[in-house]
């Protein structure tokens, strides 16, 4: 390398790649480090983007079953699992290869290893078989992600215990699957297996699903969910998990009773944790919350001046977008420019069948805040578009400020 990097960035996720083509093209000398060949991180590789692949097989599987419904009747589909993992390698392939180009054209030095700080200006970088590359750096984008939760319940050693990374890997349609959380990713992939033929529960440890979202909007999930998943236990938690080499034998404590279920697998989704172990933070001067969060000031600044940190690891929502957007505030900071992240709102989507999206405050959060609030409903029945679509069942609803 011949000269130092005015900023590297560590992990090249939807926050770390923004981040540097951001960087570069104001002109910074850019060093982007990560262990995969080319950028993409948890989204493009183990998340958003194979799991968004097979809603979308989801999605035709159950449209060609609905459509018997409008005169129009399909033999059973036969399903060829290898094409269809094939074919989702290929969509993460054709993105992240396309990522690898764009820091090519950029000229940004991509690095793949793993960096690990030595000081508030030093990354150490190792790769496969080499020991080490030491470099000193202006500016520092920590933008290492995060990874699926754990619990000590589920730490039994069976390869029948999956997590999303695993269930995106597609190695198999199990007879019965057990979802544990009934959030983003329990959802999204229950739903997807359920449609590859699966019998698929869910055990969510609160009274609802999805609990951010406002209960009205959740209902015509909770509905078509019923229909397709085998059985969803709210207000359930799991007690212990016994491997029967077959399959898995769960315990679960419901509201008022304790009950046994088989599984061929048992999916563990519920929730991520900050990607900030194991990379030297202790050798600088940025600070954890208990939670192991990189804390931030509103430009993404840590305690160290020097590194910045944006997307997962800085803390919830863990949306893309929203990294997209730290990853833009933090590069014009380290530019001098005056910005900050301060955003009124920031939108989610669940994409299930129905979708579920929503922005800014719930009408759940309007009442805890005891704000003055009139909610406007429009229900799909009355909608000639949805019913076109067979979809109208769902609505939409605004919560407004009648003031303003
Ligand atoms: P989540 O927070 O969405 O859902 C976890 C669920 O598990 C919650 O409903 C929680 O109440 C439940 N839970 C927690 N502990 C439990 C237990 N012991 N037993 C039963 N239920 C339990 O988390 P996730 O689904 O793992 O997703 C992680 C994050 O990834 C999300 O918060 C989201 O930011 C992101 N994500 C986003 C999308 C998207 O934008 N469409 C998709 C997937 C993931």
């Amino acid at each position: 390398m011949s000269l130092e990097p005015q900023l590297v960035v560590v992990g090249a996720g939807p926050g770390g790649y923004v981040a540097a083509f951001k960087a570069a093209d104001l002109g910074m000398r850019v060093t982007l480090v990560d262990a995969a060949v080319n950028p993409g991180g948890v989204c493009l590789y183990r998340g958003c983007i194979p799991s968004k692949a097979l809603l979308h097989v989801a999605k035709v599987l159950n449209e060609s079953k609905a459509a018997a419904n409008w005169g129009i009747s399909f033999p059973p589909p036969t399903i060829d699992i290898d094409k269809l993992r094939s074919w989702k390698d290929e969509v993460i392939g054709k993105m992240t290869g396309g990522l690898g180009q764009l820091v090519k054209t950029r000229k940004i030095d991509y690095i793949q290893g793993h960096g690990t700080f030595l000081g508030n200006n030093e990354l150490r970088i190792k790769s496969d078989g080499d020991g080490g590359k030491d470099l000193r750096f202006e500016h520092a984008i920590l933008a290492t992600g995060s990874v699926p939760a754990t619990i000590p319940t589920f730490d039994i050693g069976s390869d029948r215990i999956i997590d999303s990374t695993s269930a995106l890997e597609l190695s198999e349609v199990p007879e019965t699957m057990l979802v544990v959380g009934g959030g983003y990713i329990g959802l999204e992939l229950g739903s997807a297996y359920a449609a590859l033929g699966t019998r698929v529960s869910v055990v969510e440890m609160t009274d609802g699903l999805i609990p951010p979202a406002d209960r009205d909007l959740i209902k015509p999930l909770a509905r078509r969910l019923d229909r397709e998943f085998e059985q969803i236990m709210l207000k359930t938690k799991v007690l212990a998990v016994r491997d029967k080499d077959n399959f898995l034998q769960v315990e679960f404590q419901g509201a008022d009773s304790t009950f046994n279920g088989d599984y061929h697998k048992v999916l563990v989704a519920v929730g991520r944790q900050p990607n900030s172990a194991r990379i030297g933070l202790d050798q600088t001067s940025v600070q954890l919350d208990q939670k192991g969060f990189v804390q931030v000031d509103a430009q993404r600044r840590t305690a160290a001046p020097s590194i910045f940190a944006i997307g997962d690891i800085a803390g919830e929502p863990m949306l893309a977008h929203k990294a997209f957007y730290e990853a833009s505030v933090a590069v014009e900071a380290i530019a001098g420019h005056d910005v900050a992240y301060e955003p009124n709102a920031i939108p989610a989507v669940v994409f299930t069948d129905p979708e579920i999206a929503w922005c800014g405050l719930t009408e759940k959060e309007a009442a805890e805040q005891q704000r003055d609030v009139e909610v406007a409903r429009f229900p799909w029945a009355a909608s000639g578009r949805a019913t076109t679509l067979g979809s109208n069942d769902g609505l939409t609803k605004l919560v407004v400020d009648p003031k303003t």
